[in-house]
């Protein structure tokens, strides 16, 4: 199977080959969009944009407000319950194996048709997330260079 990764880096290769394709493909999806009452970005971050990247969008949030609903829909820490801010997390580490080895799609896909079980996730708003990738040790930061307490430990 193909990683997400490789797949991108394949659309990529054949936009750059087939320039004229590409672009009159690009074009056809914004025009059938700007019919659907939208409009779409032809150019984001490295000038690259996949057709029909805002219908994706909205299909990943469909996915991801159930998959937040399943698991509580609030920050197991602070409660908050904004969807925009709520991250899966792996409760014992290992998320960023399996986002790679799986995709987005694919981990929202297993969880919600009950073949991945919930038990090792929790929701955690990004702030949360963050500090307990630092608590458990997957990020690593020096507090005491940043206050100083290791110095003023020594003084006494
Ligand atoms: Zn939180």
């Amino acid at each position: 199977m193909k990683t997400r990764e490789e797949i991108n880096t394949y659309h990529r290769e054949w936009c750059r080959k087939n320039k004229d394709r590409c672009r009159e493909y690009n074009r056809s999806w914004r025009l059938k969009i700007r019919v659907m009452g939208r409009t779409v970005p032809s150019r984001v971050g490295d000038g690259h944009v996949l057709p029909g990247a805002l219908r994706l969008q909205a299909l990943r949030w469909k996915k991801k407000l159930r998959v937040v609903e399943l698991l509580g829909g609030k920050c197991a820490k602070c409660g908050i319950v904004d969807p925009r801010l709520l991250q899966i997390n792996h409760i014992n580490g290992g998320g960023t194996a399996e986002y790679k080895r799986l995709g987005h799609y694919k981990l929202t896909a297993t969880i919600l048709n009950g073949a991945r079980s919930i038990e090792d996730l929790n929701l955690l708003c990004a702030n949360c997330n963050l500090l307990y990738e630092f608590e458990r040790g997957a990020r690593y930061c020096e507090i005491e260079t940043l206050t100083g307490s290791r110095d003023t430990e020594k003084g006494t």
